[in-house]
């Protein structure tokens, strides 16, 4: 039995899921004979989500479901409870999702303008709210009227 891996190992950001692909061949093995082998479960819950015979490239093709559930490292690998075989580890390290903060004061903008404005009513009543950064992001000059 040969394990080809889809994608790499990589980081991730704790709370979010994703899915890996394996190949498993000879395309007769059944995936109750595989299991999922995992370091760490408090890190990484890992899941077979789904399986289906591939014809085109006459393997097992397996999904496997996996979620970091708090920070640190996880390795986690396929074998065939039936022999020896297994797929290479795979390592995840599941780190805090970085929330941006943007504490940029409110502006006030027109999407057909090239102006970012202080004053509600020098923008007019089709302002809309936004902040200072996202403002200059969107290459916004300040009014010279209300700004300064
Ligand atoms: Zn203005």
């Amino acid at each position: 039995m040969t394990l080809v891996l889809g994608d790499d190992s990589g980081l991730f950001d704790k709370g979010d899921w994703d899915t890996l692909r394996f190949y498993i061949k000879p395309s007769n093995i059944e995936v109750e004979d595989i299991e999922i082998v995992n370091s760490n479960n408090e890190v990484l819950r890992c899941w077979i989500k789904d399986s289906l015979n591939d014809p085109e490239t006459h393997s097992l093709k397996v999904i496997v479901g996996y979620e970091g559930l708090k920070v640190g490292e996880s390795t986690f690998y396929l074998k065939d409870k039936n022999s020896e075989a297994r797929s290479c580890d795979i390592t995840i390290k599941v780190e805090e999702k970085e929330e941006e903060v943007d504490n940029s004061r409110t502006v006030y903008v027109n999407y057909s303008g090239d102006k970012y404005h202080y004053s509600k009513s020098c923008a007019g009543k089709s302002a809309q709210e936004t902040t200072l950064n996202k403002a200059k992001a969107s290459y916004k000059e300040p009014c010279s009227n209300c700004v300064n």
